[in-house]
């Protein structure tokens, strides 16, 4: 008996396990009561050393730390210089900040439909939606798995169009060897608390151009010439000049300091992770789902959402009773996503409607998230399957 009919939770009251719940050991805490030690809590030292390890890890030339990846995305669009009636092209299938971060720099969003596999842009999703007014792209790696970035880069070097990447979900990812985030022009990264790195809220963005990072960083510091750091350490007294009304988008040393002890974990928790990936996979074969399809040979997956697709026509309930199920058994879930086009605000004064991007809309109906956290113990893992076979043998019809 389930749950939510009346049964037994698979996890007992007072153990829910929280969806995303970050995994922080000692190392973070102890990183960030040394910033609070030393006193120097906004933009320091540590975040340098972020931005140098990041760098590092990812092979690029420049690594700008900042508030959060919808300042990353933001910036990113603004230092193309973009003008009014100028478009955008992404996917409905993304995040609502994605789009809105278009928006915010003037320019007009335009959507493009997914793969339903893949979840991902392709090149002739986009290039449906290419006009003489498109300046860029932004494509965004689902759940990990990166865009076809040969095809796409084509595309664009054909059409004179900037790529923008929004890595939020990929950062351990590659395509044929190289790393997600130095495919496009400028690729941003996000450290929300649920992603595969945290630093509770952050963001970053990559650039091969040594002139767009200088650039980058003072708009992300009120579009002054000289940051924080510099201003007040023990160099002298340094005058500082704004040459451009930036924003406030810098990234602090705590959390910067959260995020030097994350990326020193990145890859044993992508191992975990890609490790519970196999056992749900493996768990769940027989189910009424569609579950995650294989990454092309040559590329890696960055494990960030575990996301089947529930075969509705073979289930006798909603994708919603089947989270409200799953969240009864003391089993977080989420939803990644509802398409960007069924939100409130894109959809009413916006030329979408229901049936556009019909890819994205029946991922939006049936996509559930379940847990992959770097941390997951075999119990809490265990759980995780005991509660999904149950809810979806007992709907199953
Ligand atoms: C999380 C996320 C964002 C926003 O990241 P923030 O750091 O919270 O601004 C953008 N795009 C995608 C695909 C995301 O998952």
């Amino acid at each position: 008996m389930l749950a939510i009919e009346g049964g037994r939770p698979v996890r007992p009251r007072g153990s829910f396990l929280v969806f995303g719940a970050p995994a922080i050991g000692e190392e973070e805490i102890a990183a960030v009561v040394d910033s609070l030690r030393k006193r120097w809590i906004g933009t320091g030292p540590k975040v340098a050393k972020f931005e140098r390890d990041f760098a590092a890890y990812k092979g690029a030339h420049h690594a700008i730390a900042v508030g959060s990846c919808t300042a990353a995305l933001h910036l990113s669009l603004l230092s193309l210089n973009l003008e009014p009636g100028d478009e955008v092209v992404t996917t409905s299938m993304t995040f609502c900040s994605t789009v809105n971060a278009i928006l915010h720099a003037g320019a007009k969003p335009v959507l493009a439909d997914c793969d339903r596999r893949t979840m991902n842009l392709t090149a002739e999703t986009i290039e449906a939606h290419l006009t003489s007014r498109t300046r860029a792209i932004i494509v965004v790696h689902m759940c990990g798995r990166v865009c076809p970035m040969p095809e796409i880069l084509a595309l664009a070097r054909r059409r004179g169009l900037v790529v923008i990447e929004d890595c939020a979900h990929a950062i351990e990812a590659t395509c044929e060897g190289i790393g997600a985030g130095r495919l496009g022009e400028l690729g941003c990264f996000s450290f929300y608390a649920t992603k595969n790195l945290t630093t509770a809220e952050g963001g970053m963005i990559l650039t091969a151009s040594a002139d767009t990072a200088d650039r980058l960083r003072r708009l992300a510091l009120h579009g002054l010439s000289a940051d924080a750091y510099r201003r007040f350490s023990d160099a002298g007294y340094r005058h500082y000049f704004m040459t451009q009304p930036g924003f406030k988008y810098n990234m602090t040393d705590i959390q910067a300091a959260i995020g030097i002890e994350q990326l020193r974990k990145v890859e044993t928790h992508w191992q975990r992770r890609a490790q519970i990936w196999q056992e749900y996979k493996a768990a769940f074969e027989d189910l009424p789902c569609y579950l995650p399809p294989r990454m092309p040979e040559g590329s890696r997956h960055g494990y960030h959402l575990f996301t089947p697709l529930l075969d509705l026509d073979r289930l006798s309930v909603s994708r919603d009773r089947i989270l409200q199920a799953m969240t009864a058994e003391n089993i977080g879930v989420g939803v990644h996503y509802l398409p960007v086009h069924a939100h409130p605000y894109y959809a009413s004064g916006w030329d979408w409607k229901r049936g556009d991007f019909p890819n994205a809309e029946f991922i939006g109906d049936r996509t559930i998230s379940l847990p992959l956290t770097g941390d997951l113990s075999p119990r809490a893992v265990g759980d995780v399957i005991t509660a999904f076979r149950r809810v979806l043998t007992y709907y199953h019809r």
